[in-house]
């Protein structure tokens, strides 16, 4: 009986081949995937035939092919489950399968096994698989698959070892390479080990960046960068500023949104200058509307708009400004009614080349950067307990005096007439009071 059913599988894949040379193959198709895509010399790799597009089958043949002096075959064996009859004949390379009734067939159907001879020829070489699917008497349309396979070395032959994926070390950042070695004969990757350059250390300078100027009571920062690596290098402190140092300085300023205020920027321990420019950078939130140059005599002018940076631009061609202390520039700043409440930077820079004196010698000059504080704040609420009261009252009567100086500075002047003094006091107790004002 196994016997006769041999015969007839056998039968049924002969037929089927001849029918499949003039097939039409471009429906369903065989993928062949080797478990490596590389095999030593005596190794075993398993080939996986997977079927997809093919309508339901009733029989069905796998014929194989390869280089017989590069592989023998180990074993097949089919995948499908619920077959009537399975056969794989090793000699042959070729298998059959049938089943009682039309099966759907697709997916992994076969797992081939070959084992690469001792004396198999290093390179590549290819396995293909014919099939023969057939539902009753009907040829079902499918593709050769085939696949291809590498042999290498049993036993590797090791060639000079070889730099690869170089990355160059700098002064900041190590570099590294791999070192391989690879099989003389088969090509295949003996060893691969990554090697570590150190980096140099030879860092290239420039000058100094400032990352917090100092004032009078606190130390700066300062660092420099690598150009090369783009590290920080280098990072000192800068000392507090000498109260005895010719300097420029803005002053710091408290004001409620939408409001605004006059910040000075002042020369203090002036040695005698006859010219100073000024740039002026400040945060955003801020709005310039207005600079009134001091009592300084001579030429002042500002750049046509005043956004941030604005210059200040001084000279006196008659001498120098005598005044040792003395107001430079007042800049009116109106805090945006939307910006967020916090602490706007108001910076000074200058190039030192343009602080001369009369003689053109470039005069030495620190300078001390200020801002504006800009606060949320309830009108009339002087002393910043969120309510407006009598304590306000006192508050501002104080503050007035020069009892305290303890308010909030944006609530002060409560008349916005631009001025805080008595007429604030009036206005906010006749407004404590009931009377019909508005107080801001
Ligand atoms: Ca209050
Ligand atoms: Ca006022």
């Amino acid at each position: 009986m196994k016997k006769i059913i041999s015969v007839l599988l056998a039968l049924i894949l002969v037929c089927s081949l001849v029918s499949v040379v003039s097939a039409d193959t471009s429906g369903a198709r065989l993928d062949l995937t080797p478990s490596s895509v590389s095999v030593a010399q005596g190794s075993v790799v398993t080939v996986t035939v997977s079927l997809t597009g093919a309508e339901v089958a009733k029989s069905g043949g796998l014929q194989f092919a390869y280089d017989s002096s590069v592989f023998e075959t180990v074993s097949g064996e089919w995948k499908l489950t619920g077959a009537m009859l399975k056969d794989f004949n090793a000699s042959k390379s070729a298998a059959a399968i049938a089943f009682g009734s039309a099966t759907d067939i697709n997916g992994d159907i076969f797992a081939l096994k070959l084992k690469a001879r001792d004396t198999a020829a290093i390179g590549s070489t290819t396995i293909t698989v014919t099939p023969a699917l057939k539902n009753g008497s009907k040829d079902i349309d499918c593709a050769v698959g085939s696949t291809t396979v590498a042999i290498k070395c049993k036993t590797h032959t090791a060639g000079a070892a070889v730099k690869e994926n170089f990355v160059n070390a700098n002064c900041g950042f190590d570099g590294s390479y791999d070192e391989v070695v690879y099989c003389t004969v088969c090509g295949d990757e003996i060893s691969r080990e990554t090697k570590t350059i150190p980096a140099t250390g030879k860092h290239v300078t420039g000058g100094w960046v400032i990352d917090k100027k100092p004032t009078l009571t606190e130390t700066g920062l300062k660092h420099k960068v690598c150009s090369v690596c783009g590290k920080t290098v280098m990072t000192e402190t800068i000392p507090v500023v000498d109260p005895n140092a010719p300097r420029v300085e803005v002053e710091s300023k408290r004001v409620g949104l939408g409001r605004s205020v006059d910040v000075n920027i002042s020369i203090k321990n002036n040695p005698g200058i006859a010219a100073m420019k000024l740039l002026v950078s400040y945060d955003e939130g801020l709005t310039l509307d207005k600079v009134t140059f001091g009592d300084i005599g001579g030429q002042s002018i500002t750049s046509p708009k005043l956004t941030s940076p604005v210059i200040l631009n001084w000279f006196n061609g008659d001498g120098n400004l005598a005044a040792t202390n003395t107001v430079y520039a007042t800049l009116t700043f109106t805090a945006d009614a939307d910006t967020v409440t916090e602490f706007k930077n108001i910076a000074i820079d200058f190039d030192p080349e343009d602080v001369v004196d009369i003689n053109e010698n470039e005069v030495e000059f620190v300078s001390i950067d200020g801002g504006i504080d800009v606060l949320k704040y309830i009108p009339g609420d002087i002393n910043d307990d969120g309510k407006v009261n009598n304590k306000d009252i006192i508050r501002l009567f104080h503050y007035l005096s020069g009892i305290t100086d303890e308010v909030n500075e944006a609530a002060t002047d409560v008349n916005i007439d631009g001025a805080v003094n008595n007429k604030d006091i009036t206005t906010l107790f006749k407004y404590l009071s009931g009377w019909d004002i508005k107080i801001y």
